[in-house]
């Protein structure tokens, strides 16, 4: 009998302390957020997608050499006019080729951030992107077009 009262008393009191941490959730700040209707607002630094602005590239060929999982691929004929882009530093150089292709393969990329460290023309960069999942390799593989578009 006494067993049978225990058994009670020890059921409710877990469910009490089980509504205890409930309540106390239900009230404290919400550290979950309803995605994909919110999204979280990353860092300054944060290494997200490759980008690429191919209108400011002059194929120095720099981030496709440096890039240590080679997911960089850059074509580039020569320019029939040569345009002018404007350096890191402020200078004004010539650009000698046109970028026929330059296609980033996500799925090798380590997020290393190197290739864009060093572009002197910050023609590629790290975005804030961190949304990257596809259903096949194929989409892994990103192909930039005039204007920085894909
Ligand atoms: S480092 Fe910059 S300018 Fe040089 S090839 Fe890469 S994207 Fe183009
Ligand atoms: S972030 Fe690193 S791994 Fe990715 S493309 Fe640039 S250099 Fe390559």
């Amino acid at each position: 009998m006494i067993t049978y009262f225990k058994a009670i008393v020890v059921g409710l009191w877990s469910v009490l302390a089980g509504m205890g941490i409930t309540i106390r959730y239900f009230f404290s700040k919400k550290v979950t957020m309803e995605y994909p209707e919110k999204r979280w607002q990353m860092p300054e630094r944060f290494r997200g997608m490759v980008k690429c602005d191919t209108d400011k590239c002059i194929s120095c060929l720099y981030c496709v050499n440096i890039c240590p999982v080679s997911c960089l691929t850059l074509e580039g004929i020569k320019a029939e006019i040569p345009s002018r882009v404007i350096t890191l530093e402020g200078k004004e150089m010539k650009r000698m080729k046109d970028v026929t292709k330059f296609e980033v393969d996500i799925s090798k990329c380590i997020f290393c951030g190197l290739c864009a460290e060093g572009c002197p023309t910050c023609a590629i960069g790290m975005s804030d992107e961190y949304e990257l999942s596809a259903l096949s390799r194929k989409e892994l593989v990103y192909q930039y077009a005039r204007s920085g578009q894909r």
